[in-house]
Order: structure tokens, then C-alpha cells, then sequence
């Protein structure tokens, strides 16, 4: 057990109805994201150093990320008002990785600070081909249980439509999607062996092409000679109440008991496609919170995807709430 305390409060009280911080106003929360939190530290190195090796870098770049947090603020930034819930450590890239959500307004009140645990942290190096290597320390992301998503869930924490990812261990996972009063997104990224259920509480599953086959996996089925859209029927056939797989700039299959059709993607020029997915899962979630049908959300997504791979970096690519965005295909 790692002692934590709330990231806002000392007694690790989960206030009701979106207060964001005193004096805020109280508002509903629409989409409650229980994941992960990381602060992405970036060099920029003329190559990737080799083994036992030491490289003078050209620069240091900290963002914050996590695609837990990410898709939060994607959320927040599609209308949405958000709670996010998930661990810090006790340092200080804690409110860096915090940063964002912070200032877009996003209800912290739910996130634990661990004490003697890092906050997830991920040192990545790109050289200036663009290739690189990624070292990532799950630190208090690993801390989160079952017990954690409890607490909230009893305090009234989990609200309106609440989305999941693979970045926090599989029991909290799986408790979050049964603690969930409603709605649930799950976006199983990166893959991780939840529960049958998990999946088939998804409504929907989002998913990348590999994600969906390891999906179907996971419920007993099997992808080997099924083409995308073979995996999204198969997966809809083992009880996924529905199915978004994205694809990159081919756009996305949408799908559910009315069957499979596909939405496309904006024709952008894409600078940096890095959090794309995690763009369009908040949007998306944070569409069907307000009431839009699949199909709505799905397109609404996409096109906010879409404006977050019109510059670098992930977060900080983000459309701003009242941005335009790009139009489909
Ligand atoms: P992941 O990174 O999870 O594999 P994708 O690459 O499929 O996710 O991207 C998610 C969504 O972002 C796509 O469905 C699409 O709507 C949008 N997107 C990604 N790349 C592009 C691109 N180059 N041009 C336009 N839209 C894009």
C-alpha cells in the first residue's frame, strides 16, 4: 500500500458535482476519466545513443501526458466537463503533468498523490530522423487499485460517461467499468488483459486495428484472417455493445447493432500524429456524454483528431474549445 492523499484535500474527499476548485462554480460532470498521468520529458539527440554510451543533447522539452490525461483534456476541450481520476507521486513533475488539466478547468479532486512514488514519467530521446526510444516509468500510474476507484465510486466520484485505457493496472480498470454509473468508453490502449466484461460493457470499444484483434482475443475469438472490418463484426458478435476502429488517415469504422459503416478521416496535412487516438477518444466520449448517437460522436472526433495533428506535440496540439476544426472527406 502506497499512503496517498487527495491531490486537493486532505482527507481525499470527492466533492459532488464538479466542484473544480473553491469558488468555482459546481457544474455536472459529463465524462469522468480514470487513468493514467505522465509527464513526457523529450531530448532532441543527433542519435540514439548505444549501449553504456554518453550523448550530448540539443534540447529538453517536459509535457505533460499519459493517455489517461490526455484524453481528458481532449474531452474537456470537446465541451465536456471533466473529472479526471488516477495517482501522482509526491515531486514535483506531479503538477507539471497536471498542468494542462488544471488550467482547462478539468476536476482534480479525485486524483491521489502517492508519497515516495514518482509520477509517471516517460524520458523519450528523438534523434533528427525522427526516430527514437521511449523508457516509460509507470511510477504512481502502477498504484492505482481496485480499492482507489472504490473510494471515489462510493464519494460519488464517477460520473456521467466514464472512459478507461490500459495505462493503470487491470483490477482498476475492471473496477471502474462495474463501478461505472452508466455509460462506459473503454479504449484499450495499450492492450491489457481485462475481464471479458470490461469489453463487453464498452459502449464503445476503441480500438486501432492491432488493439481490435487482441481484443477479440480476449474474448475467446480469433482475428487471424479477418480484415478490419471482420474484427469489428467479430468483435460486435462476442458482446461489444459497439465498436470505434480508428485508422489513422483512412478514418475510422463505426459500429454497432445497425452494423459496420465507416466515417472518414479530415484531409490534413499531418505534422504530428502523436496523441491522435487519445484525441479522438475524449472528443468522442465527451459528444455521446452531451447525447450524440455513434455515428455523430465518431465524426465530431475525427475532425477533432484531425486539429490535433496540425502541430507537434500532444496535448499542447489540442483544438481549443471554441477552435474550428477540419472538415471530414
Ligand atoms: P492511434 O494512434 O491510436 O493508432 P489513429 O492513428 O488511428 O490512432 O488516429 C486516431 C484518429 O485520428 C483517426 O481515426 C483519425 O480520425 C485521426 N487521424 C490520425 N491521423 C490522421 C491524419 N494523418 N489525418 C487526419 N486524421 C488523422
Amino acid at each position: 500500500m502506497h499512503p496517498s492523499r487527495s491531490e486537493t484535500s486532505p482527507h481525499n474527499e470527492v466533492p459532488s458535482h464538479g466542484e473544480t476548485r473553491a469558488g468555482a462554480p459546481s457544474q455536472p460532470v459529463d465524462v469522468t476519466v480514470v487513468g493514467s498521468t505522465n509527464l513526457d520529458v523529450t531530448a532532441t539527440v543527433p542519435r540514439l545513443p548505444g549501449r553504456g554510451e554518453t550523448l550530448l543533447g540539443t534540447s529538453l522539452v517536459s509535457s505533460p501526458g499519459g493517455k489517461g490525461a490526455n484524453q481528458a483534456l481532449a474531452a474537456s476541450r470537446a465541451g465536456a466537463s471533466v473529472r479526471f481520476v488516477g495517482a501522482v507521486g509526491d515531486d514535483d513533475a506531479a503538477a507539471a503533468a497536471l498542468a494542462h488539466l488544471r488550467s482547462d478547468g478539468v476536476d482534480l479532486s479525485a486524483v491521489l498523490t502517492r508519497e515516495g512514488v514518482p509520477t509517471g514519467t516517460a524520458l523519450i530521446w528523438v534523434e533528427d530522423s525522427a526516430e527514437n526510444s521511449i523508457v516509460v516509468v509507470p511510477g504512481a500510474n502502477g498504484s492505482v487499485t481496485a480499492e482507489d476507484v472504490d473510494r471515489v465510486a462510493d464519494a460519488g466520484g464517477l460520473e456521467g460517461v466514464v472512459v478507461l485505457q490500459g495505462e493503470i493496472p487491470t483490477a482498476a480498470v475492471a473496477r471502474a467499468a462495474e463501478r461505472a454509473p452508466g455509460r462506459v468508453v473503454v479504449n484499450l490502449a495499450p492492450v491489457i488483459e481485462v475481464p471479458a466484461h470490461v469489453l463487453t460493457s464498452a459502449d464503445p470499444l476503441i480500438v486501432n486495428e492491432h488493439e481490435g484483434a487482441e481484443s477479440l482475443r480476449l474474448l475467446g475469438g480469433e482475428p487471424e484472417g479477418l480484415d478490419e472490418e471482420g474484427i469489428v463484426a467479430a468483435l460486435l458478435a462476442a458482446g461489444v455493445p459497439s465498436v470505434i476502429m480508428t485508422l489513422g488517415s483512412r478514418g475510422a469504422l463505426v459500429a454497432d447493432a445497425a452494423g459496420v459503416r465507416s466515417t472518414p478521416a479530415a484531409r490534413v496535412r499531418a505534422v504530428d500524429t502523436t496523441g491522435a487516438g487519445d484525441a479522438f477518444a475524449g472528443a468522442a466520449a465527451a459528444r455521446l456524454a452531451r447525447g450524440a448517437d455513434l455515428d455523430t460522436a465518431a465524426s465530431y472526433a475525427a475532425r477533432f483528431a484531425a486539429g490535433a495533428v496540425l502541430t507537434a506535440g500532444t496535448q499542447s496540439s489540442y483544438p481549443q474549445r471554441d477552435a474550428a476544426l477540419p472538415e471530414l472527406d
